[in-house]
């Protein structure tokens, strides 16, 4: 459909745990091959504490009030890198959403790149460092051509999520330059970033929840 609401907002953020529980021991053993093997205890565990919070939410929430609870609840329960990073993306996400009842394309493209920009001012990652912005860069661009061509709301999130899993698949041949992977240097090449993965779920969901 053309735009978003609170009720996709929610089905999004419950479809996302329901993902990241299912895809936990794979994005485990991502983050095993290039990291700690955390990554997907860290998203399983975060997610479920955004659940068991979204029942404080007013019934009247907009979906900026619902990607507000999902950045402060995984800001204080989610550790490691990836807590702070996805925490100021779904913060900054929800400043751009503001209090509009709806979302349509434009705005869309507004909050995935305030939270693509938030995730680079806070960990300083460029195109092509093997992290979770080889997903959310493409999906950004993919967005603002959706805008471009006049998409709604679900087939730009769909446009997204393509570009989102595309980008995770592309971080296999990279070294990376950032996060615990780069003190492996040449050892990371042949494996996909965790965090690039987990973000093309998120996004995935995304577009499920809006009918994509
Ligand atoms: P940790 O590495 O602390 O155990 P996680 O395993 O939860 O944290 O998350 C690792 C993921 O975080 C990586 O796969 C990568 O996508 C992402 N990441 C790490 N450092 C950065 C950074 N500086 N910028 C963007 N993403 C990063
Ligand atoms: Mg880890
Ligand atoms: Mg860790």
């Amino acid at each position: 459909s053309g735009t978003v609401d609170a009720a996709w907002a929610r089905n999004w953020i419950t479809s996302a745990a329901e993902v990241l529980a299912e895809h936990r021991v794979e994005l485990i053993n991502l983050d095993r091959e290039i990291g700690d093997g955390d990554h997907g205890e860290n998203m399983d565990r975060g997610f479920q504490a955004v659940l068991e919070r979204m029942g404080e939410l007013p019934a009247d929430a907009t979906p900026g009030d619902v990607l507000k609870i999902v950045a402060t609840t995984l800001i204080s329960t989610v550790g490691g890198a990836a807590g702070p990073l996805y925490g100021t993306a779904f913060l900054k996400a929800a400043l751009s959403a503001g209090a509009a009842p709806e979302l349509d394309a434009p705005a869309l493209l507004a909050a995935l790149t305030a939270a693509r920009d938030g995730i680079v001012l806070r960990g300083k990652a460029e195109l092509g460092d093997k992290t979770m912005i080889d997903a959310w860069t493409p999906a950004v661009d993919a967005a603002a051509a959706a805008v471009a061509a006049g998409s709604g709301a679900s087939e730009l999130l769909d446009a997204a999520a393509g570009a989102a899993e595309a980008g995770a698949v592309a971080t296999e041949p990279l070294v990376a330059r950032k996060g615990r992977a780069s003190y492996l240097g040449e050892r990371a090449v042949g494996h996909r970033d965790p965090g690039a993965q987990s973000s093309a779920l998120l996004l995935r969901a995304a577009a499920t929840a809006a009918g994509a």
